[in-house]
């Protein structure tokens, strides 16, 4: 479904993406991960072609979506897709709702102009979607604006945007991260669900790595602006290679305990301005060596996965 080739970016001289390859199919979860600053909205933004927006363009490589190469698309033709057959879910709820608005126009306005339905089609559908999304009282929802609603009933309310036009690919940028505990779990449920039943493709934006093992199929894990490790998410969680995704596995809480969890990566993720040379994470990395400082690593494949890192082949040849 989506297919990104060797992405580059660029906003004038300065490069924060490059060399980004991953692809997502019908019915399949792929999660980005990494913490802010690692080019993940980034990515996410190129593919939704919003990067001339703001000023960015592609320098390289490619990104094919249902088959065709759609890199170099013109703003026109991109916004048929956007929010058509590509649907985004941000991570605050209020940058994708009018508050002026009342939401049953606002979810009926997406089918309108991508569907061409008329007002009393586009209604019933709305009121079909909020109620697979288990929005209680649909009918009486499309009556209510955003403001009389709960956070996590507003995260409906945008998902339900997103599917309103039947898309084949949703892009999730950090979906969850504006709600409590709780309705994290239940929004990324209901992602999920959408997944298996109506067979999307689903790209997940996300720092938080529990939220990936729980729903991704594979995982790209980014650092400054480049993919450092990605494959299978059993693989990665089994046998991580890279030692920022071994720093990225070890901080996920396990139970309540406050001993146990862990604070963090040392160190602050570099600015686009300030990418180390040689390998972007030696700053940080607990196993860098004299060559991480001088050499950037290839990506080397072990098994179904493939790691950034000098050492990513001796990575499991001791205990982690
Ligand atoms: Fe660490 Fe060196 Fe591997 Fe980079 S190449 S992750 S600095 S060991
Ligand atoms: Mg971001």
């Amino acid at each position: 479904m989506l297919n990104v080739r060797d992405l580059g970016v660029a906003f004038g001289v300065v490069q924060p993406l490059s060399g980004v390859s991953f692809s997502v199919s019908q019915g399949e979860t792929l999660g980005i991960v990494g913490e802010s600053g690692s080019g993940k909205s980034l990515t996410a933004m190129s593919v939704m072609g919003l990067l001339p927006l703001i000023g960015g363009r592609i320098t390289d490589g490619s990104i094919e979506f249902d088959g065709a190469d759609i890199t170099a698309l013109p703003e026109r033709a991109y916004r048929k897709l956007r929010g058509g057959k590509i649907g985004l879910i941000t991570q605050n709820p209020m940058t994708s709702l009018d508050p002026l608005k009342k939401i049953g126009p606002q979810v009926d306005d997406v089918a309108k102009l991508h569907l061409g339905l008329s007002n009393a089609d586009a209604r019933a559908r709305t009121i079909d979607i909020l109620g697979t999304l288990r929005i209680p009282e649909p009918a009486l929802i499309c009556d209510r604006y955003p403001h009389q609603m709960s956070g996590g009933m507003k995260q409906r309310i945008v998902i339900a945007m997103a599917l309103a036009a039947d898309p084949d690919l949703l892009i999730a940028d950090e979906p969850t991260t504006a709600l409590d505990v709780t309705v994290q779990a239940q929004i990324i449920r209901l992602l999920d669900d959408l997944v298996k039943e109506r067979n999307l493709a689903l790209v997940l934006i996300t720092h938080d790595m529990s939220v990936v093992a729980q729903t991704c199929d594979k995982i790209v894990v980014m650092y400054a602006g480049r993919a450092v490790e990605q494959g299978p998410v059993e693989e990665i969680f089994d046998r991580p290679r890279h030692p920022y995704t071994q720093a990225l596995i070890a901080c996920i809480p396990r139970g309540l305990d406050d001993a146990t969890r862990l604070t963090g990566i040392a160190g602050t993720v570099p600015t686009v301005l300030n990418y180390p040379k040689g390998c972007p994470f030696h700053p940080r990395c607990p196993k860098a060596e004299a060559i991480c400082a001088t050499d950037a690593p290839d990506f080397s494949v072990v098994g179904e996965s493939a790691a950034a890192c000098h050492f990513a082949e001796v990575a499991h040849a001791e205990p982690a």
